[in-house]
């Protein structure tokens, strides 16, 4: 067993090792540029065409619908800020909701000291964007709406597919941010019904550093940058072949283990909640709605016991995440936690453990036991 335990899986990944093997001839030979017309070059042209089919398998989309970024933050701002410019000749109006990630809402609010005008959807008490309330937000004015797949702090599934059932009737460009879903849950493009879907490297054991955007043929966009050319534009720039060959074939592993993954995640994180509820009892409150959750995320607080303290004081032993930051003594709740409207104390208190596909039970075994020592403790 590896010491200390890892079990914040949605912070990011280790690389897997077949990514890795797959990346080192790119480190170590394959140096040519894509754009050249000799052999190397296009060696490594044809390396990322691979591996952008690749992650076209994963999403169920055509490989030409598939652009590389730097990261997921690349991604969405591609996505928000140049759809939002490529329609703001018909609109003015987006949609998001209340748990996105800074990495969307951020962009959002920037547009919103511009020109644009947000609407932040609420979400129920697990953190869930209610359909009919997309639907009643809608304007003639809306250009764009943008909503997570899955919320990184609670795992909260989204009902995207249903919400793109409302844009595609409407006729309104729906984009997601699928960073944590990639690789966990089914994120079938088609049957999420979206135009935009954001992928990010780190989050699915490709290294951190690379990121994908998915576009639906068809979908107008305003190039955000401009240079020579690459990525049809989007995303231009001599391409990350090293990190791109990676991400491809995280992808292609993702597909092939999916299953597999998916059970040993759930199972791992089921082991620990059990494990925990069945020495702590009603000492432990769960933040999401289980049934519609990713399968590796829990977020969970300890009734009474800080959850900064609490982090800090397994950090050798066991590694997670809090559900609020803590500057100069001073504790700030994360806005979703805030948005799902858990009360101070609990939000103070609340966790985020995430397993990964290789969590094993000798892991979560230990982990039971450094928690309750702790919690015991404080
Ligand atoms: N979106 C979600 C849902 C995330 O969880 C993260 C990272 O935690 C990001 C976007 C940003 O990813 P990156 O920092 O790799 O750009």
């Amino acid at each position: 067993m590896k010491h200390p335990v890892y079990l914040d899986y949605n912070a990011t990944t280790p690389v897997d090792p077949e990514v890795l093997k797959e990346m080192i001839p790119y480190i170590e030979s394959y140096y040519g540029n894509p754009s050249s017309s000799y052999s190397i070059g296009k060696s490594n042209k044809e390396a990322i065409e691979k591996a952008r089919w690749q992650v076209a398998e994963l999403i169920n989309c055509k490989p030409e619908e598939i652009y590389f970024t730097s990261c997921a933050t690349e991604s969405n701002n591609i996505a928000i800020q140049g759809i939002a410019m490529a329609n703001s000749n018909k609109g003015h109006h987006i949609i998001t909701s209340a748990i996105e990630h800074p990495a969307v809402m951020e962009v959002c609010k920037y547009l919103g000291s511009q020109r644009f005008e947000i609407t932040v959807l609420p979400v129920d008490q697990y953190g869930r964007v209610d359909p009919q309330q997309v639907n009643d937000a809608i304007r003639p004015d809306t250009i764009l709406i943008t909503i997570m797949h899955a919320n990184n702090e609670v795992g909260t599934i989204q009902p995207i597919d249903e919400i793109g059932l409302i844009t595609r009737e409407k006729k309104i460009v729906f984009h997601t941010d699928a960073s944590q879903s990639v690789g966990k849950i089914e994120t079938d493009v088609d049957k999420l019904r979206v135009d935009l879907l954001t992928i990010a490297g780190h989050k699915l054991y490709a290294p951190k550093g690379i990121g994908a955007l998915y576009i639906r043929k068809g979908t107008v966009i305003e190039n955000l940058m401009h240079g020579a050319g690459q990525e049809k534009g989007i995303r231009p720039g001599t391409e990350n072949v090293v990190h791109t060959v990676g991400l491809g074939k995280a992808c292609e592993v993702a597909l092939r283990d999916f299953k597999q993954n998916q059970q040993n995640m759930m199972v791992s994180r089921d082991r620990l909640l059990e494990g925990l509820v069945s020495r702590l009892g009603n000492k432990v409150h769960i933040n999401s709605n289980l049934d519609n959750c990713l399968p590796n995320t829990l977020s969970v607080a300890f009734k009474s016991v800080n959850a900064h303290e609490l982090a800090s004081f397994i950090s050798n032993d066991v590694l997670i995440s809090t559900g609020s930051a803590c500057h100069s003594g001073e504790t700030t709740i994360s806005s979703v936690l805030q948005a799902m409207n858990l009360d101070f104390r609990t939000a103070a208190a609340t966790v985020r453990i995430s397993t990964g596909k290789n969590s094993t039970e000798e892991e979560i075994d230990f982990t039971i036991e450094v928690l309750i020592n702790a919690i015991n403790k404080l």
